[in-house]
């Protein structure tokens, strides 16, 4: 095992090894103190990683199937004995409560070694029948095989659990990955890369290259790289979509997801949902509720409840037990969320509750009279804001929550079966939940957005595709 806190480099063939690039120390958002510091890798170090993980697949993607699910049930029990080591590092780097940060790890990083290695052996080819001549002399399999290095480049919200299901999906499958985590959070990984190679994953099958956008483009464009799995802002997206070109590519990206709350429905349960959806991580979620659209006839008794929440929530250290919500995790996040709170005030809007910050914490807020040319209701703002709009008919509500060039997930509260199905059907979304909150997921169901907000699913099999070429394999059995 490495050392975490000293400088931290580049893990390669199965070794850390100093980076060859710039320092960047990393902050903790909470404190403001210096966690440790890292050393990018350069285009020649990435091509070093790459060319360990090219290496690695050829006798990698040989290995008997048992043999690697075997490696995915050591590192479950490993990764679940350094739970607690991982959570705390997690929410030292990025601020999150200390009990998220342990559900991040137990519920999605842990469990995807279980789920993976369930997958992997349960994963059938199929035999098609001769479709184009008629003398039976011919049988036609489909495969997957394993695409090659695979590149992981992964935000720093989530920074073990969504770097994880390409990581650990991939191995399972007979891949070799490239790791590039998120700058704002490299320690943590630094801990979940040790546990792979602790477990037994052979040298080069999975290495980690520290840096900034540089330092992830250079893997993305990199000629041996197979296919490319990205979670991040639609920004970077479309930087990484033109360097992948060609490759298999899942584009995870950001969000706008509306709450859509109609006048038949349970207020409490749907206000839980919308301080869960606006609130939790402090809105630094890409399925968080970034609009929360509310029937006329019912907004003011629904605020009034959301206020109640909100006014409930603990906000501070994240290492406490009884935190709700940390500090937020980088200074641009802080800039936003104020100025799209400032812009919506300037354009008629008012801040209802909260509204305010210090240092890197800001408050949950609630800001009502949301419109559609606002910045808040456009953008997605990725803070602890509820942006209040109304509507007075399902119609209404339903283009307000298309109106945007985002589609992750969205929310409906309804009692009436009728209307929640043709709102489902109607939205443009990824993900609809019906009557539960935009910040819920399912690691069975697949996940992923419309429009902007990405391409390609994940979670579970999902993801296998993008991870795997298809390849048919004809026979010409003797005729009969
Ligand atoms: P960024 O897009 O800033 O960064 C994501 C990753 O890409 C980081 O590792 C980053 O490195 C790296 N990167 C930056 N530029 C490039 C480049 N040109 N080529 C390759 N890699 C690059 O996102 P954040 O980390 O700020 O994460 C927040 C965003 O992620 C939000 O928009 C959120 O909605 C989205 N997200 C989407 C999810 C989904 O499943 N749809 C889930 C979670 C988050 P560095 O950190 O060093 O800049």
């Amino acid at each position: 095992m490495s050392t975490v806190g000293t400088q931290l480099g580049a893990f390669i063939g199965g070794q850390w090894v100093a980076g060859d690039g710039e320092e960047i120390e990393v902050l903790n958002p909470t404190t403001g103190d210096v966690i440790g510091t890292i050393v990018t890798s350069s285009d020649a170090q990435v091509d070093h990683a790459v060319q360990a993980a090219k290496e690695a697949f050829e006798s990698w993607r040989r290995r008997a199937v048992l043999e690697r699910v075997e490696l995915c049930r050591h590192a479950f029990t490993l990764c679940e004995e350094r739970l607690e080591e991982t959570s705390e590092m997690i929410s030292r780097e990025v601020g999150k409560p200390i009990r998220d940060s342990r559900i991040e790890m137990r519920r999605g990083t842990v469990e995807h070694f279980r789920r993976a290695a369930e997958d992997v052996l349960r994963k059938a080819g199929k035999v098609l029948p001769d479709s184009m001549e008629t003398s039976n002399t011919k049988r036609i399999i489909v495969v997957q095989e394993p695409v090659g290095v695979v590149a992981a480049i992964s935000p720093w919200n989530f920074p073990i659990d969504i770097a994880a299901i390409p990581i650990i999906y991939g191995l399972a499958l007979g891949c070799t990955v490239v790791w590039k985590p998120s700058e704002y959070a490299p320690f943590c990984a630094q801990l979940f890369a040790d546990v792979l190679h602790d477990a037994g994953f052979p040298n080069g099958t999975v290495n980690v290259v520290n840096g900034r956008g540089d330092t992830g483009s250079a893997l993305v464009r990199h000629a041996d790289v197979g296919a490319v799995v990205f979670t991040g802002s639609v920004e970077t997206g479309e930087k990484v979509a033109r360097d992948a070109g060609l490759k298999n590519r899942v584009l995870e990206l950001g969000g706008n997801g509306p709450q859509i709350v109609l006048k038949d429905a349970d207020i409490d349960k749907a206000a839980d949902a919308a301080a869960r959806g606006c609130f939790f991580l402090s809105g630094q979620c890409c399925t968080a509720a970034e609009r929360v659209l509310v029937e006329e006839s019912i907004k003011d008794e629904f605020v009034e409840a959301l206020r109640q929440r909100a006014g409930a929530l603990r906000i501070g250290d994240p290492m406490q037990e009884e935190t709700d919500m940390g500090p937020l995790r980088t200074a641009a996040v802080l800039a936003r969320t104020q100025a799209h709170i400032q812009d919506a005030v300037d354009k008629g809007a008012s801040v209802v509750y909260g509204g305010s910050f210090h240092d890197q914490f800001h408050d949950p807020t609630i800001v009502d009279g949301v419109t559609s040319d606002m910045r808040i209701a456009r953008e997605e703002t990725f803070g602890p804001v509820a942006p209040i709009m109304t509507f007075s008919s399902i119609e209404e509500a339903i283009a307000i929550a298309n109106e945007t060039d985002f589609g992750l997930t969205a929310a409906v509260f309804t009692r009436s079966l009728d209307d929640a199905w043709y709102v489902a059907e109607e939205l443009r979304h990824g993900t609809v939940h019906v009557n539960r909150s935009t910040n819920t997921w399912d690691q069975l169901a697949a996940f992923g957005g419309m429009k902007k907000s990405g391409t390609g699913r994940e979670l579970s099999t999902w993801i296998i595709d993008a991870l795997t070429e298809t390849k048919q394999i004809t026979f010409s059995p003797r005729e009969r």
